[in-house]
C-alpha cells in the first residue's frame, strides 16, 4: 500500500461524505463490486460496506479476512472498520445498519437486488416496528459519477494498461492468417494480453471475420479468415484492476473493396471524434462528430451504437459518449475522464468495420493512449 493509495482511499470516502450530506443521506451501503474496491481497495469477488458520515465498515466473508486486515492495517486508524460475515452478508450488513446508521442508508438501485432490498428492509423495521428510524433509499451513479474522473495514480495505472495493450495489438496482424479460424485467433490473442502484463482479458474476445463483422457483438466462431475479408478484432485487457479496450479492422489481403471506402469513412469518423474531445464538450457532440462523418459518406444507418464508454475498474463505465442522454445526463466531460472512441459501420450480409483507441481528456484537448498503427 503506498502512500499514494493512503491518500485516495481517505479523499475518496471524504468525498462520499459530502456527496450524500448534499442528497441529505446519512449512509451508503456498498454492494457494487467496482464501488467497494475504489472506496476501500478491497477487490475480493464477494464484500460490502456500510459508509456512513462517522464509519466505513467492510464487510468481508472468512475466504478474505487476511487480505482485508492487511490492507486496512495499512490505512490511518479507523478509516476502515471490518465486519467479518457470521452467518450471510444480509445478516452481517443488517446488522451494521442496525448499530451504526440512523435515517437515510442509501442503497446501489443498480446493484442491490430486490431480495436483500426486502431483507434489509425488514430487518430494519423489526427494530422501529411500523416506523423504523433507518429506510433504505434507492440511489443511481453516487460513486460512478466521481470514478468517472481519474485520479494521477489511476491516470498512470490506465496510461501504461493502454501502453501495454499497444504492445499486444502491434503483434495481432500476424496472427491474422488466411485459413485460420476466428476462435484459434481470439485465443492467440488471449494468450498475449496474458503473457503481455495483464491480470486477464477485460472481456471475451472479438474476432469476426468477413460477413461475421457485421454483428458489432459477435462471438468468435469456427469461420476461417480468407482473402478478402475484412476482421474486427476487439480486445482488451485488466491491468492493476483498470481496464483498456482496443479495436482494429485488418483486411486480409487486399480486402473487399466494397469495404475499403467504408473503412476510410470509419477512421475519418474516428479522428473526427477525437479532434472533439476537449474539456467543456459534451458526450452528444463527440458523438455527433463521428456520426456526422459517417451520414455524409451514407453510413448513418450502419452506425447503430454509441461512440465511446468510459475506462477504468469496468470496461463499460461513465461517460457514455453517444448521441442519446436518455438515461445519463449529457454533462460535459473533464479532465482526467479516459473513454473509448470506437465508431463503426455494419453492413449486414458484406461485413463491418469498426476502429477503438482510449482518450484521457487533457486540459486542451485529449491524449491518446493507446499507440497501435490503423492497419489499413
Ligand atoms: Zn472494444
Ligand atoms: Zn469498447
Amino acid at each position: 500500500m503506498t502512500a499514494v493509495r493512503q491518500f485516495s482511499m481517505t479523499h475518496r470516502l471524504s468525498t462520499l461524505r459530502s456527496d450524500l450530506a448534499a442528497r441529505g443521506l446519512d449512509a451508503l451501503v456498498v454492494t457494487h463490486l467496482p464501488n467497494l474496491r475504489y472506496l476501500t481497495g478491497f477487490s475480493g469477488t464477494a464484500g460490502a460496506a456500510v459508509v456512513s458520515h462517522t464509519q466505513c465498515v467492510l464487510i468481508v466473508d472468512f475466504r478474505y479476512e487476511t487480505a482485508a486486515r492487511a490492507l486496512v492495517a495499512d490505512l490511518p486508524q479507523g478509516l476502515i472498520d471490518i465486519r467479518l460475515v457470521e452467518r450471510t452478508y444480509d445478516d452481517a450488513l443488517g446488522d451494521v445498519l442496525l448499530e451504526s446508521v440512523t435515517g437515510k442508508a442509501a442503497v446501489e438501485g443498480a446493484s442491490m437486488t430486490v431480495g436483500r432490498f426486502n431483507r434489509l428492509a425488514d430487518r430494519l423495521k423489526q427494530r422501529g416496528h411500523t416506523d423504523p428510524a433507518t429506510v433504505l433509499v434507492p440511489t443511481e451513479r453516487i460513486v460512478e459519477r466521481r470514478r468517472a474522473v481519474k485520479d494521477a495514480a489511476e491516470i498512470n495505472t490506465l496510461r501504461e494498461a493502454a501502453r501495454l495493450l499497444s504492445e499486444v495489438a502491434w503483434r495481432v496482424p500476424s496472427m491474422v492468417r488466411h485459413g485460420r479460424a476466428e476462435v484459434e485467433i481470439a485465443a492467440d490473442i488471449d494468450m498475449a494480453i496474458r503473457n503481455g502484463g495483464f491480470e486477464r482479458p477485460a472481456f471475451d474476445t472479438i474476432v469476426a471475420g468477413g460477413e461475421n463483422g457485421a454483428r458489432p457483438h459477435a462471438r468468435p466462431g469456427k469461420r476461417q479468415v480468407g482473402e478478402g475479408d475484412w476482421v474486427v478484432l476487439d480486445f482488451g485487457g485488466i491491468y492493476d484492476g483498470y481496464c483498456v479496450d482496443l479495436t482494429r479492422t485488418i483486411p486480409v489481403g487486399s480486402g473487399r473493396s466494397d469495404l475499403s471506402g467504408v473503412a476510410a469513412a470509419v477512421l475519418e469518423a474516428h479522428d473526427a471524434a477525437i479532434a472533439a474531445v476537449r474539456p467543456g464538450a459534451r458526450p452528444s457532440e463527440i458523438d455527433g462528430a463521428a456520426r456526422q462523418v459517417l451520414a455524409r459518406h451514407g453510413l448513418a444507418d450502419a452506425f447503430g451504437h454509441g461512440t465511446g464508454h468510459g475506462l477504468g475498474l469496468e470496461v463499460h463505465e461513465d461517460p457514455r459518449i453517444s448521441k442519446l442522454p436518455g438515461a445519463l445526463p449529457d454533462d460535459p466531460v473533464v479532465p482526467g475522464m479516459v473513454f473509448t472512441i470506437e465508431p463503426g459501420a455494419y453492413i449486414p450480409g458484406v461485413g463491418g468495420v469498426r476502429i477503438e483507441d482510449d482518450v484521457l481528456v487533457v486540459e486542451d484537448g485529449c491524449e491518446v493512449l493507446t499507440d497501435v498503427p490503423i492497419g489499413f
